[in-house]
């Protein structure tokens, strides 16, 4: 981690199938998955302004194959962290806590910049994790919380209200160090 000059480096982290592609490829591609392909090497680049910050937004999507040969690495790669589950699978969001104290413990650090995130919010018929256990999971980990569907179209700009935020509170701790 550690990143200079305007780079952010972004790991998505949380359960398969949870919809960390479908996120990612939303954010910059603004559009779902489809015939779109996931590459091996799963870092994707992307050069982009916040808030007049010149930002490069470095975003490790593990669910690649490629995170095998990240072993631990990527939670000291990574300058924050998005977690994700699905609203549709409670397991996923009780992974969480654990994906999580295994970044602290990696980092040797309770102080990581995080966000988290309920994927999948047009599938309310099939909702496992109440919008209220979400906030409460979000306020222990002492971050931020949205609710969000990557396929849902309308909701471009809350998904890329989920980076951009990441990228904000990522800025701040770092002026504070
Ligand atoms: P990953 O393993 O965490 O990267 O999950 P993917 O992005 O590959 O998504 C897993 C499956 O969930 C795929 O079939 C996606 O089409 C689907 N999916 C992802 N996001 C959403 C969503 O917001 N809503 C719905 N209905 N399906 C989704």
């Amino acid at each position: 981690g550690d990143s200079k000059d305007g780079t952010c480096k972004i790991a998505l982290l949380g359960c398969p199938g949870v919809g960390k592609t479908a996120l990612t490829v939303r954010f910059l591609t603004k559009r779902f998955i489809g015939e779109y392909c996931p590459t091996l090497e799963s870092v994707y680049k992307y050069q982009t302004s916040i808030d007049d910050d010149d930002v490069r937004l470095e975003i490790l999507d593990t669910a690649g194959q490629g995170l095998n040969y990240w072993k631990d690495g990527y939670a000291l790669w990574a300058d924050c962290f998005m977690f994700v589950y699905s609203i549709t699978d409670r397991d996923s969001f009780q992974e969480l806590v654990q994906l999580k104290r295994h970044v602290e413990s990696v980092r040797k650090s309770t102080s990581i910049t995080g966000i988290l995130v309920a994927n999948k919010n047009d599938l309310l018929h099939d909702r496992q994790v109440t919008e209220a256990e979400g906030e409460e999971l979000a306020d222990e980990m002492g971050c931020r919380f949205y609710e969000v569907s990557a396929s849902d179209g309308c909701q471009m700009e809350n998904v890329a209200t989920l980076f951009h935020d990441l990228y904000r509170d990522y800025r701040r701790a770092r002026q504070q160090r």
